[in-house]
C-alpha cells in the first residue's frame, strides 16, 4: 500500500514517530509522500528523522496556502523558500500548494500569486505538484492552465469534488487522491464519483494526522490506516483490494516519475519499468 499524502513531520508525531512509522510498515504501507511546510523550520528539521524511521518515505515541500499571507508583497521570496526546502530534503514533489477559500487565512490574490510562483518552482525542478484546493476549483484550474498544459503534472490531494471537477484535473493529466473522507457515512456522493474515476489516475492518502477514516474517526490519523480508505475504494469499485493496491502503487511511482522499489511481492508487475519522466 501507499499513503500519497501525510504530515509525518508534524508536531503531532514528534513524540512517537518511530512507532507510527513501524506500524505503517508492519501494515504493509511501502511508501508515503511526507508533506513538509517549507517555511516551518521544525518540520524541515524533522525530515531526516522521518527518513531514518521509515526509509521508504519520500518528501514534498512548499508553502501551504494557509501560510501564503506571510508573503504578501514578496511572492518571489515564497518561491525561493519553497525551492530551497525542496532541494534540502531532495523532494520528489512540490507541495502542498494551492488555494483555500474555505479557511481564507490569506488574501485570495496573494494565495493565487504564491501558488502560481510555486508551480513554476516545480516545473523548474522537474517535479510534480501536490495541489490543495478548497472552494476554489475555478481559480485553481486557471492557475494550472495558465502555467501551461503539459508543463505541469501533479495530484489533486484529498479530492472531495464532483465528477466534472475531477474531469478538469484529469484533462490536465493529474492524479486524484482520495482521503478518509471516502469512508464517512455521509460521503455517498464522493463514493459515487470515485467509482467513475479512471483506475490509472487513482491515489489514496491519509492526510495524517488529520481526517482519520472510519473506524478510527476522531482520532489522530496515521499512515497505517490508509488501508481503510483503500478497502472502501475497492468495495465501491467492486475490485479486489490487492489489485487496487497494486494499481495505486504503480500510479504513485508514475506520478512521481520514478521507478518503484522491487519490494512488492503481491502482483505480476513488481516494477515500473518505463517511468514517464526520468529521475533527475
Ligand atoms: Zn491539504
Ligand atoms: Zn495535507
Amino acid at each position: 500500500m501507499i499513503d500519497s499524502h501525510c504530515h509525518l513531520a508534524d508536531d503531532a508525531f514528534a513524540a512517537d514517530l518511530a512507532e507510527v512509522a513501524a506500524r505503517a510498515q508492519a501494515a504493509g504501507v511501502e511508501s508515503a509522500l511526507c508533506i513538509l511546510s517549507a517555511d516551518h523550520e521544525a518540520e524541515i528539521g524533522r525530515a531526516a528523522a522521518v527518513k531514518t524511521a521509515w526509509p521508504g518515505v519520500r518528501f514534498a515541500a512548499a508553502i501551504h496556502p494557509h501560510r501564503a499571507g506571510a508573503y504578501a508583497g514578496r511572492v518571489p521570496e515564497a518561491a525561493r523558500v519553497a525551492e530551497a526546502s525542496a532541494r534540502a530534503v531532495d523532494a520528489a514533489a512540490v507541495g502542498e500548494i494551492g488555494l483555500d477559500y474555505h479557511y481564507d487565512f490569506a488574501p485570495k490574490d496573494v494565495q493565487r500569486d504564491v501558488f502560481a510562483a510555486q508551480v513554476e518552482v516545480a516545473v523548474a525542478l522537474g517535479r510534480p505538484v501536490v495541489v490543495h484546493t478548497r472552494l476554489a476549483t475555478d481559480d485553481t484550474m486557471a492557475v494550472l492552465r495558465e502555467a501551461g498544459s503539459g508543463r505541469v503534472r501533479g495530484v489533486m490531494h484529498c479530492f472531495s469534488g464532483t465528477l466534472p471537477e475531477a474531469r478538469l484535473a484529469l484533462d490536465l493529466g493529474f492524479y486524484i487522491s482520495l482521503s478518509g473522507i471516502l469512508t464517512f457515512p455521509k460521503a455517498g456522493d464522493l463514493r459515487d464519483m470515485a467509482r467513475q474515476l479512471p483506475a490509472d489516475r487513482l491515489l489514496v492518502e491519509t492526510d495524517a494526522p488529520f481526517l482519520a477514516p472510519v473506524p478510527h474517526r476522531g482520532k489522530r490519523n496515521e499512515p497505517a490506516w490508509v488501508r481503510s480508505t483503500l478497502e472502501t475504494l475497492a468495495a465501491v469499485r467492486q475490485t479486489a483490494v490487492a489489485d487496487l493496491a497494486q494499481q495505486v502503487r504503480l500510479n504513485f511511482f508514475a506520478f512521481l516519475g520514478v521507478p518503484g522499489t522491487a519490494a512488492h511481492a503481491g502482483g505480476p508487475q513488481t516494477r515500473v519499468d518505463t517511468p514517464p519522466t526520468p529521475m533527475v
